[in-house]
């Protein structure tokens, strides 16, 4: 099992506890296990954390009780327009799960009806939506600079389900791509997210193929992400996404191992 950083549990959106998600973790096999609750958003209460503190306390209970067993990791998912104290975390992943017009905050990821809602706001104009969304994280990540850059073009994620807005468009691709440009060469490390594969969204993971090909020209570095919801799929098999990421050109991956991000062969 790939010891992955980038898991919810019930203090957020999850469906099972630090707890459960931790012990499901050692029984298979894991050498460690990060969270990464949502931070308060206080324009969108229903996937975000309301107890921080108590997030806290409980991750730092699970370090010291399983520390013969597992290295567990404290962190949070930070959204672009809600920056957090990050001084009680292991890492931060940055992230933009939302797109801001007129004071309305709408949300991305969360179904296909808002994803609609996010796009009629902007007439279905694909390369409005993608300045908006790319202007803000990157101004973000520069000024934030997270250990992790969280599913980067996740405007693309209702893409093979929906209405195709970005991934048929060559104007959109290069606009990505401009953007990615701006951003590198940069320290944080790319999530490769597999989020949307496991819940039958996509086939591919975050950033699309494109981007990783000039991630990898650039020396950037990347980390493997499930964005589990469920203690279940903790047990990801990467095994094609490790071949795609080969065949791409990569050669390693970074894990955080004793409390720092190293790099790691594939
Ligand atoms: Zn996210
Ligand atoms: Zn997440």
């Amino acid at each position: 099992m790939v010891a992955t950083f980038h898991n919810h549990t019930t203090f957020c959106d999850g469906k099972n506890t630090p707890r459960e998600m931790v012990e499901y973790a050692i029984e298979n096999g894991a050498r460690a296990i990060g969270f990464s609750s949502h931070g308060y958003t206080p324009y969108d209460l229903r996937y975000c954390m309301k107890d921080t503190d108590s997030y806290i306390a409980e991750i730092n209970r699970l370090k010291i009780e399983f520390k013969d067993k597992i290295e567990v990791y404290l962190g949070i998912e930070e959204d672009a327009f809600a920056p957090v104290d990050r001084s009680k975390f292991d890492y931060t992943i940055g992230s933009m799960h939302y797109i801001e017009k007129g004071g309305v905050y709408y949300p991305i990821d969360s179904s296909i009806d808002y994803n609609n809602k996010m796009r009629l706001a902007f007439d279905y104009d694909a390369i409005k939506i993608a300045t908006q969304y790319y202007e803000k994280f990157i101004t973000y990540i520069k000024t934030r600079k997270p250990d992790i850059i969280g599913h980067f073009d996740l405007i693309t994620k209702f893409d093979e389900k929906a209405e195709s807005l970005f991934l048929d468009n060559q104007e959109y691709h290069l606009l990505a791509q401009k953007y990615l440009d701006s951003l590198l060469p940069v320290d944080s490390i790319f999530e490769i997210n597999v989020g949307a594969i496991v819940r039958g969204y996509r086939t591919k993971p975050y950033p699309y193929t494109n981007l990783l090909h000039k991630i990898n020209k650039q020396g950037g570095k990347i980390i493997l992400s499930i964005d589990a919801h469920s203690k279940e799929l903790l047990t990801y098999d990467f095994t094609d996404t490790i071949k795609y990421l080969k065949d791409i050109g990569f050669s390693s991956v970074y894990t955080i191992k004793d409390g720092k991000f190293v790099k790691e062969n594939i």
